[in-house]
């Protein structure tokens, strides 16, 4: 098949819009998009510090490069930072690659690990808890989660970031928006939209400037553009339902080009409104850490304090970087 814009041979074709892309009109689609996004959305202003949480996957690293590239049009800073989980045989590979793409960029990178800030490596974590908790099943990935979003913020306020961006593609936009919708979490919804509002001082505002692109168009940009990424999976990841929701779309996509975008538009349209009620909350700060909270104590530091007190009743002890 013809590029639809050259007539050269092509490599991609987006079925959603019925086009046909050569390798550099390819490239020139993917970069127009992220910069619409940040341009709709005035994700970044002129100057700021932009710090990118890069986990050296696909997304993370492509958002680092495409950033890099838009910094060129406008000028912005940008840092990038990984955290560092502690998930043997995973994790040190892509910290590895994330510092490689950083360095190549010319861009200042540090990495924060759970170890270091919380005490314990998520390998450690699930050593001391086991997978059942009260009788629930409590993975990894609830205590990964917390965890996470709380170092990140903490990270990006250590580095004087004014935004911290975040490599969600639209795929993950229009999974978490039907997800929400199956658990009718519409409160969720109004607080993680295109945009976060200044909500707390002391909580940096997110922004997902991939949110437009098709996780495909990310795999391809990073093998055309020969940018290394990680393709590993963590071997904790066992989200059943995510899984489903993302086979099942992916399906409707297929059948119907174009579906995760009209998700998408649907969820951008709705946003404002749910925005309106859910938005803004009253946040405390966390009496043992500082950092926002909606209660006394943060779900971060509940489940530190959580993860101590098993150990100790174990009596396992580990070392403390
Ligand atoms: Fe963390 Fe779960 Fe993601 Fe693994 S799959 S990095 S445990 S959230
Ligand atoms: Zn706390």
């Amino acid at each position: 098949m013809k590029c639809s814009k050259c007539g050269k041979e092509a490599v991609y074709h987006a079925r959603y819009e019925g086009k046909y892309y050569c390798h550099k009109h390819f490239n020139e689609m993917v970069e127009k998009k992220v910069k619409q996004t940040v341009r709709k959305y005035r994700m970044i202003k002129r100057g700021e510090r932009i710090v990118v949480g890069v986990s050296g996957g696909k997304d993370s690293v492509v958002l680092l490069h495409l950033l890099a590239k838009l910094r060129k049009r406008f000028p912005f800073e940008i840092v990038a930072i990984t955290i560092d989980e502690g998930i043997e045989g995973y994790r040190p590979p892509s910290v590895e690659i994330a510092k490689k793409n950083a360095e190549l960029l010319g861009i200042e990178h540090h990495v924060y690990s759970f170890k270091e800030y919380i005490g314990f490596t998520l390998d450690e974590t699930v050593q001391i808890m086991g997978s059942f908790e009260r009788g629930e099943r409590v993975g990894a990935c609830s205590y990964c989660g917390v965890w996470r979003r709380w170092l990140l913020n903490y990270a990006a306020q250590d580095v004087g970031a004014d935004k911290l961006a975040i490599g969600l593609n639209l795929d993950d936009e229009a999974q978490v928006f039907l997800m929400n919708i199956m658990r009718g979490d519409i409160a969720r919804l109004g607080r993680t939209g295109p945009y976060y509002e200044v909500i707390h001082k002391d909580l940096v505002p997110r922004i997902k400037p991939l949110r437009e692109v098709p996780e495909k168009e990310i795999v391809l940009y990073a093998v055309l553009n020969n940018i290394e990424v990680d393709f590993s999976e963590c071997p904790y990841a066992v989200e059943a339902f995510r899984a489903e929701i993302r086979d099942w779309l992916n399906e409707m996509e297929e059948k119907h080009p174009g579906t995760k975008y009209q998700i998408l538009r649907s969820y951008d349209k709705l946003f404002p409104i749910l925005a309106r009620h859910y938005a803004k909350r009253e946040l405390n700060r966390c009496k043992i850490c500082g950092q926002p909270t909606t209660g006394e104590i943060c779900k971060a530091c509940q489940f530190k304090l959580r993860v101590q007190k098993k150990a100790k009743e174990l009596g396992l002890t580990f070392r403390v970087k």
